[in-house]
């Protein structure tokens, strides 16, 4: 018996810690001293008991009477003297440490962004900004890309209306500029771009740069001190580039350029399958056809205009595999720039 009593004992202070609000307290009471509780059945037990080891027992019975009634008084009082007590948020603990300010850092894309931004900047070129929603003219027509071009396939497009699509990229801004502006000119624009695409390396929005050059006698020598110096001046001044030549409906000649993988220096690896080189951006002399759909004198004018990827250039500057991290706002991945 004596046993027992001490095992409800330990039961009972153990139970009495965990208590935090008054449904629990009155638990715990039902529990040792209502009418089917642990004590009155003990109660009862005693008359089994010898004189003797009822005398001992019984007077031990009867303290762990007072101390529980006792000790459930002290605990509703300490219930009731928390803050929140009266609303029933007795769980807010105001013991627990503060979580404090983290304080944010910009978003690895506009950090990547503002750095090609000064860059230009550096370079006499202004920032310009055009519409995401475009018309058929600003986006296709006027860039010198009709509608049956086979050039509209290389860019999935997300169409609005018939005549009105989310811009596939930020050369129709080089339009609204023309448009408005005499030459000559300089300018890059860049901004948010959509593509029906998705995958490791493509998301259906993205960022871009675009830049446009107009003056007269521009030449393809004007383009390669450009990219040289923007290049060097985002991955280092040791990285090489080459241009080859490729094919863009708004630009002639046009070219792709390269720099020496950042991955490997240029020795082959997984990151440029084993060519040593990375594709970074699109570029060439303005074309002709599109100084006429914004009546510039293509005898007098000459230009040269580039587009290329943000997030490409971030993920080759930080070494990043995955385009979609950008986009998840994992703060774990976010923290490290
Ligand atoms: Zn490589």
């Amino acid at each position: 018996m004596i046993e027992q009593i001490q095992e409800f004992k330990q039961a009972y202070s153990k139970s009495l810690i965990s208590v935090s609000n008054p449904d629990q307290l009155n638990q715990l009471r039902t529990e040792f001293l209502g009418k089917k509780g642990h004590l009155p059945k003990m109660m009862k037990q005693l008359r089994e008991l010898s004189p003797e080891e009822k005398r001992l027992a019984g007077k031990q019975v009867n303290e762990f009477k007072t101390e529980i009634e006792n000790s459930l008084k002290e605990k509703l009082q300490e219930i009731e003297s928390r803050p929140g007590s009266s609303t029933g948020e007795s769980d807010f603990d105001i013991t627990l440490p503060g979580r404090g300010d983290r304080s944010g850092t910009l978003h690895p894309i506009t950090q990547v962004m503002d750095e090609i931004i000064s860059v230009f900047f550096s370079l006499g070129f202004s920032v310009e900004e055009g519409p995401e929603i475009e018309t058929d003219f600003y986006n296709f027509e006027a860039l010198n890309i009709p509608k049956d071009h086979p050039a509209r396939d290389m860019q999935d497009t997300f169409y609005v209306e018939d005549e009105t699509v989310l811009r596939t990229h930020t050369s129709p801004v080089q339009i609204h500029v023309m448009e408005d502006w005499e030459p000559p000119l300089r300018i890059i624009a860049p901004g948010k771009v959509y593509r029906c695409d998705s995958d490791i390396s493509h998301t259906p929005m993205f960022h871009q740069i675009e830049g446009l050059m107009v003056d007269e006698d521009i030449s393809f020598g004007h383009l390669k001190g450009i990219m040289d110096i923007f290049v060097h001046e985002i991955f280092g001044k040791k990285t090489e580039l080459r241009f080859r030549p490729s094919f863009f409906p708004f630009t002639c000649p046009s070219a792709e350029v390269d720099i020496q993988c950042v991955i490997c220096s240029g020795k082959g690896c997984r990151v440029c399958s084993s060519t040593g080189w990375l594709e970074i951006l699109g570029a060439g002399l303005v074309d002709p056809a599109v100084f006429q759909a914004v009546n510039y004198d293509p005898g007098k004018w000459t230009g040269l205009a580039f587009g290329l990827g943000i997030e490409r250039i971030a993920m080759l500057k930080f070494g990043i595999n995955d385009i979609r991290l950008f986009f998840d706002n994992d703060l774990r991945f976010l923290k490290q720039f």
